[in-house]
């Protein structure tokens, strides 16, 4: 059975916020509010796929309520359904203009407020799918470079806010050219992928992130990982790499396949700039290759 949806009605009055229940309890979780306030505090913490918002109510009203979920990156893809006994096209045209997807008037009918909750969820779960689709690379099945680049940009404000560490790892296969030449480009994917799901499998911790940077490359962002954690944490990816223990006949560093890690550290939020960070990982990767191959060098910021 697919998992339900989760609806957060918003309405001060007590008697719509029971119909409203009633309407759409069956088929999806609900919750219940009664003030804008709440409904801010509520989807701080709690996910929802759908609120229901009340226009007209004590403290801040619906259209204010809207304006700040969609400022706030965790909340401004919720779709929001406005529900109002303002039945004039100027209250309509200001909601839909902020941003809802769709507005309702009171005295409302129950079957109509169904089908249009129902097309909204079906809008919602093909966004969410054509979002993930554009992060993940088809190959591996691991985030991309376009979601690396995101996930970098937002770890890098927090650290510099929070004045927290932040490391990134660049990590590339070792003599993957001569591995497809001796074993074919089919076995050079097919050795991509394992790899890929390797590395992705060490990530403990949720903040932990692995992307495909490109081609045989491979990139972690790691807040609140200082060097010394990230030297752990990328000597815990050679490894895994090596386990994996992918017979690599033309490699002139081992029998099987390996991988040369750079690490870049920031400390305390110092840094200039966040591409100085993938930077100076890139010239820890070249310093590993430089040094042997299958290894792992930490550069000084
Ligand atoms: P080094 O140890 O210096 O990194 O040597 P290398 O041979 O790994 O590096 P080089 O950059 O010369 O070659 C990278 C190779 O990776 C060449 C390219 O064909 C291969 N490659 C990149 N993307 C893919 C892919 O999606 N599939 C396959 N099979 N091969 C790929
Ligand atoms: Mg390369
Ligand atoms: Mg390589």
């Amino acid at each position: 059975m697919p998992k339900k949806a989760k609806i957060l009605i918003v309405d001060d009055d007590p008697l719509n916020r029971l119909v409203l229940e009633k309407t759409l309890g069956q088929d999806h979780d609900v919750f219940l509010v009664d003030s804008g306030e709440k409904a801010l505090t509520f989807t701080k913490s709690n996910q929802v796929d759908l609120i229901i918002l009340d226009v007209v109510m004590p403290g801040i009203d619906g259209y204010e309520v809207l304006v700040q979920l969609k400022e706030n990156p965790i909340t401004q893809s919720i779709p929001i359904i406005f529900i109002s006994a303002n039945n004039s096209h100027t209250d309509e045209a200001k909601g839909l203009e902020l941003g809802a997807m769709d507005y309702i008037t009171k005295p409302f009918n129950a079957s109509i407020v169904k089908v249009r909750v129902r097309n909204q969820l079906l809008i919602k779960q093909k966004n969410d799918l054509l979002e993930m689709l554009a992060s993940i690379d088809g190959l591996t099945e691991i985030p991309n470079r376009r979601y690396l680049d995101e996930n970098l940009s937002r770890e890098w404000r927090r650290s510099k806010r929070n004045g927290s560490c932040l490391s990134v790892l660049l990590m590339d296969i070792d003599h993957f050219k001569r591995y497809n030449d001796c074993y074919g480009h089919r076995a050079g994917d097919e050795c991509l992928k394992q790899v890929a799901q390797a590395l992705a499998a060490q990530c403990e911790r949720s903040t932990d992130f692995i992307a495909r940077y490109g081609g045989e490359e491979f990139a972690a962002v790691l807040p609140d990982v200082n060097k010394q954690q990230a030297q752990a944490f990328a000597q815990k990816l050679r490894k895994a790499v090596h386990d994996l223990n992918i017979e690599h006949k033309a490699s002139l560093n081992a029998e099987h396949i390996t991988i040369s890690i750079g690490i870049a550290s920031m400390e305390n939020g110092n840094a200039s700039a966040e591409q100085a960070l993938l930077e100076q990982a890139d010239l820890g990767l070249y310093a590993a290759k430089d040094a042997g191959r299958d290894q792992v060098f930490a550069v000084n910021l």
